[in-house]
């Protein structure tokens, strides 16, 4: 394996983000000149010898042996992902949910219990709620905007805290520092779903969180065209999460052809994440201006509570933005009918500008109570503003209005 070469810290002080999005890790030179990285579409590894093979499986030689435990062309994708979250690590995985599920299984016990935050995308919060605590993990959903209530949430049995930021569908965000400090204090693990930030915005390790998970379909991917997921943080987290969450609690192991596309993806994730920005900021102010919309939450917005920490924790407020129209759930699904050029669709991140309605699509395992438990009406609509031009999003919003 190719590891020594990749990403020396030097490196990470030289280079910055677009550079390293589009570099590390990788010498062409070494792969023939071939100035695309190759792609090991291989599920094993051949050794002259039973002695070496074995010695692999038993972590005593470097090498890879079985592509649900590693191979080069996802080895590529973890050592970039990690250089840009600034972790010692990271591990791809076949979908967002295979990250989580995988990190989760690897950390928690029977009889721990962890600190959730009120509100998280669906599936999680249903892995959480309907999945771990079947096993005997106590999940306990706290208002985590304020770090106050989790340090007064924590018990001796926590084990970890988990949120997002910003938070799917509402748009909530977390100050990491803080609530890092609140349980570090206690020894607990931070793990933090940076999917909407991307770590151009918000490298949630330099805050004092020990893990980021991804959902790599999203903006790390950025065209809509893979399911994928991906870990970092410290190695030992990371070494156990591979051996352990990945290779016998899931399975999800992501295909060298998804690594591939995500390779492709992410030379480009400044580029269009800088152009999601600027026109999802454009796009907040406008519906804030408007009389049929009653609530906009971006936290680009100087109306939003998280403006002061997005300017901190965010090199810039990111391409969801989350709205309330006056009538509520059925004039936003009619709103969502009339829309021509924005999509009817879940998922978020891509070129393509696409909207839903997360009580009844993303947020669909919460149920009612439980949405209005945890700060998820009735009447939200989630926009993900694509990179079609401003202008005609701005048109297709203002038709759909009229
Ligand atoms: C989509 C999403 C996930 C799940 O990822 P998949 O790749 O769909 O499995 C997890 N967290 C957040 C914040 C998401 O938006």
């Amino acid at each position: 394996m190719k590891h020594e070469k990749i990403s020396t810290s030097s490196q990470r002080k030289t280079h910055s983000f677009s550079t390293r999005a589009i570099h590390s890790g990788y010498d062409p030179l070494e792969e023939h000149g071939a100035l695309c990285p190759p792609m090991h579409l291989t599920s094993t590894f051949v050794t002259d010898t039973a002695e070496e093979m074995g010695a692999r499986f038993a972590g005593e030689a470097e090498g890879h042996f079985y592509t649900r435990i590693s191979n080069p062309t996802l080895d590529l994708l973890e050592r970039r992902i990690a250089d840009l979250e600034n972790a010692d690590a990271a591990l791809a995985t076949a979908s967002g949910m295979g990250a989580i599920t995988a990190s989760l299984w690897s950390l928690v016990q029977p009889g721990d219990e962890i600190l959730v935050d009120m509100t998280l995308y669906g599936c999680t919060f249903a892995f959480m709620q309907h999945g771990l605590s079947r096993f005997g993990v106590t999940v306990t959903p706290v208002d985590m905007t304020d770090a106050d209530t989790v340090a007064a949430a924590i018990t001796p049995r926590t084990k970890l805290v988990y949120f997002e930021t910003p938070s799917n569908p509402n748009m909530r965000l977390v100050d990491i520092a803080r609530v890092s400090n609140a349980a570090k204090m206690h020894d607990l693990l931070v793990v933090v779903d940076n999917t909407y930030a991307t770590p151009y915005l918000t490298r949630p390790i330099e805050f004092g969180a020990d893990l980021v998970v991804h959902s790599a379909t999203k903006y790390l991917g950025g065209h809509g065209d893979l399911v994928a997921g991906m870990v970092a943080g410290r190695q030992d987290l990371i070494d156990q999460i591979r051996v352990y969450g990945l290779k016998d609690m899931t399975g999800a192991v992501m295909s060298p052809f998804t690594a591939t596309l995500l390779l492709r993806g992410l030379k480009t994730l400044e580029l269009r994440m800088d152009r999601h920005c600027q026109s999802a900021l454009a796009i907040a102010k406008w519906l804030e201006s408007r009389p049929e919309v009653d609530a906009v939450y971006y936290p680009g917005l100087e109306s939003s509570p998280y403006y002061a920490l997005c300017k901190t924790q965010m090199a810039n407020s990111g391409g969801m933005i989350a709205f309330e129209l006056n009538g509520g759930m059925e004039t936003g699904k009619s709103f969502i009918n009339k829309l021509e050029l924005i999509h009817c669709a879940v998922s978020l991140g891509d070129a393509e500008s696409l909207i839903q309605h997360p009580a009844s699509m993303t947020h669909a395992t919460y149920t009612a109570e439980e949405r209005a438990k945890y700060g998820i009406s009735d009447g939200l609509v989630r926009l993900s503003v694509g990179l079609e031009a401003q202008n005609d999003l701005l048109a297709d919003l203002d038709q759909a209005f009229a």
